[in-house]
Parts: C-alpha cells; sequence; structure tokens
C-alpha cells in the first residue's frame, strides 16, 4: 500500500466523502470446537474458520452498497460485526465516525438505535405471541422511552401506512401468522423504521418471498430510504436483484472483498473472474443468449484451510501457476476508474501481462 494514500482511500477508492460507515480491516475468525481425542491429537493447536478476513468498505450517507457472493463467503458475518451483534475477532468498524469497539454498553445500545437489521425470514423476526402493532412498537419501548404509549401507538399506525399495509388498524391486531409473507416482511420494515435508523443492514431481505413480490419489496425498500434517508448493506446471494436497488456492489468470495465498485462498472467490465462468472449465471430472458464466461469449476473450498496464494485460484480458469497458488493478490484499483478495485493479479496487479485476454 502506498503510504500517501489514507486509509479510506485504500478500502474502496472512494476517497473522503460523506461516510456513514467505515470498515477498516476486518477479521472473524471462528474457533473450530473439536472433540477429546482429536484435542490431544492436535496437541491443543488451534483451528479457525476465517468467515471474514481482512476485510475493509466505507458507505457513503444515503448510498446503497450491495454484498453479493456464494453462501459460506461471509457475507452475513460481515452484516453482524457492522451491527456490533459480533465481537471482531480484528478490525474497527466505525458508524458516523464512531469506533463501535470502544463504545461501553450504555453508548452501544444508543448507538444501536441508529442501525437496525432486516433478516431473510419475517417469520423467525417475529414473536408469534405478539400482534403486529406489539412488535412494531417492541424497539421504541427500549430506545424510546420518553414516549407515551399513545405516541408510540401512533408512529406504529404511520409505519403501517408507510410499508403499505393499509388500513393500518387493521393490522395492529393481527399476529404474524394471519398475514402472508410479503405482509410479514414490511412488518418487519416498520419495526426496523419505528427508531428512524440511519443504517439499515438487509440481509436477504427478499429472498424468502414470491419472485412476484421480491420486485415489490424491492420497490419499497427504495421508496423507504428517500422517504427516511437511509443507507443500506444489502445483502445477498442473488446477483440480480442487485442490479435494481444497489449504487455500489461488493463481491465477496471465501471471507475476501474480491472486486469493489460502482453498480455499471462491475455489471459492465467486471475484472474478477469469479465476478465474471457469478455474472455469467445470472439468467437472461433471452433464448438466443449464449454464455460466454465459464461457470467457477468445484465448490467454495474449506475456510479453515483455504488456498495459498488467491483462495480463487483451485476454481480460476485462468490461474497462473507459480503466481496465483502462491501470492494473494491486494486489493487494486483498475485503470479505468480509482473506484473500481479487484483483487486479482492479472488483472489489477503486476501480472496482467499473463492475462490471456489482454488485447
Ligand atoms: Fe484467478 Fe489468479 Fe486472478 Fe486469482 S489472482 S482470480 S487465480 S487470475
Amino acid at each position: 500500500m502506498n503510504d500517501s494514500r489514507s486509509a479510506r482511500e485504500f478500502h474502496d477508492g472512494q476517497g473522503e466523502q460523506d461516510c456513514l460507515v467505515e470498515v477498516t480491516g476486518l477479521k472473524k475468525w471462528f474457533p473450530v470446537q473439536k472433540g477429546f481425542i482429536a484435542n490431544l491429537l492436535s496437541r491443543g493447536h488451534v483451528d479457525y474458520v476465517k468467515a471474514v478476513d481482512n476485510v475493509s468498505f466505507t458507505i457513503k450517507r444515503g448510498e446503497v452498497l450491495g454484498l453479493a457472493g456464494e453462501s459460506g463467503s461471509g457475507k452475513s458475518t460481515i452484516g453482524r460485526l457492522v451491527l456490533r451483534l459480533l465481537d471482531v475477532t480484528e478490525g474497527q468498524v466505525k458508524i458516523d465516525g464512531v469506533d463501535l469497539g470502544t463504545l461501553k454498553r450504555e453508548d452501544l445500545r444508543k448507538a444501536r438505535s441508529k442501525m437496525q437489521v432486516v433478516f431473510q425470514d419475517p417469520l423467525a423476526s417475529l414473536n408469534p405471541r405478539m400482534t403486529v402493532g406489539q412488535a412494531i412498537e417492541h424497539p421504541a419501548q427500549i430506545h424510546m422511552p420518553d414516549t407515551t404509549p399513545e405516541e408510540r401507538k401512533q408512529l406504529v399506525l404511520e409505519l403501517l401506512e408507510a410499508v403499505g399495509m393499509a388500513p393500518p388498524e387493521f393490522f395492529y391486531d393481527k399476529y404474524p401468522h394471519q398475514v402472508s409473507g410479503g405482509q410479514r416482511q414490511r412488518i418487519v420494515l416498520a419495526r426496523a423504521l419505528i427508531t428512524r435508523p440511519e443504517l439499515i443492514v438487509a440481509d436477504e431481505p427478499i429472498a424468502s418471498a414470491d419472485v412476484s413480490v421480491q420486485a415489490l419489496l424491492l420497490e419499497l425498500m427504495i421508496k423507504l430510504k428517500n422517504e427516511f434517508d437511509l443507507t443500506y448493506l444489502f445483502i445477498t446471494h442473488d446477483l440480480a436483484t442487485t442490479k435494481y436497488i444497489c449504487d455500489r456492489i461488493a463481491i465477496m468470495y471465501l471471507g475476501k472483498i474480491v472486486e469493489i465498485g460502482a453498480l455499471d462498472e462491475v455489471f459492465n467490465s467486471p475484472l474478477h473472474p469469479y465476478t465474471r462468472s457469478l455474472l455469467a449465471a445470472v439468467p437472461v430472458p433471452d433464448p438466443r443468449h449464449r454464455r460466454t464466461e465459464p461457470l467457477p469449476q468445484g465448490e467454495i473450498p474449506n475456510p479453515i484451510n483455504p488456498p495459498a496464494g488467491c483462495h480463487f485460484h483451485p476454481r480460476c480458469p485462468i490461474a497462473v501457476e507459480g503466481v496465483c497458488d502462491v501470492e494473494d493478490p491486494d486489493m487494486e484499483s483498475s485503470v479505468a476508474s480509482k473506484e473500481h478495485l479487484a483483487a486479482c493479479h492479472l488483472r489489477t496487479g503486476k501480472y496482467q501481462h499473463l492475462d490471456p485476454k489482454r488485447t
């Protein structure tokens, strides 16, 4: 890394801007539990699942950053680390300039009212014994103790209307099992909004909805973002949905971000071979369309013992022996844009002359 560049520039090329989320060198390693015999045989050696391994990025205020990758790539763990629902192994998460790792319990509770999460399964997120009204009001009871029950009820009714559940009085006393799956996700969104958060971590927020409802939920998320001045970290395994809501996108592979950039740049000029193969797997509604990129070979490797060098090399169609299996590539910006970065020796690194697609 060039010392003259600031740490923030190194993250994702965004430079000094109105930054709400700033993640630096984030790591989350989970120790692997072993049985008694295995522990004896390994003489106390501890293995770790490197779920998140040295990840850095920023999210500007009002921006939607998509975090995409296969299952097990570490994207949901990042979401939980950003909200401090998990302790970090190493690294820093700053929200609005405040390092969450330095906050005491009470300050962290206050900071949490500014950040909310929406999970994939709304049924699991809602207490079946709470009515819709009680569920939405619950965070306000914790984070807004100065409000009266009447004020909170009024707020709940307004939020139900804002998420398209009208008339709100009709839904207020219903239980989660009495509404549809799409309506449950709307309720979860309303509950997330009651503390007036600035940041919402949306972890596969539409994945469990029917395809016909997914588009409506995405539209609703965009509407709410504009109405409530929200910033989203949008976590998904489905690259196609990012097109409709994200401003920038980060591609994750085996605990690391391998490419990050503006949505158009990543979709139109993907740099990393993994990104190219993910994009090639996105269905195109044209029977004449032919896939131009091969899909990644094999399975995502074991994160306890990731491959040496570039973690993608065993699956990469253009890996160069003696380079890719030896050296771990750094995130480097592309020639075209300093805000479009990738970790690939052949696309942004020092071995670009070895790229077979170089013209
Ligand atoms: Fe493929 Fe090598 Fe680039 Fe990794 S560094 S993505 S193995 S070409």
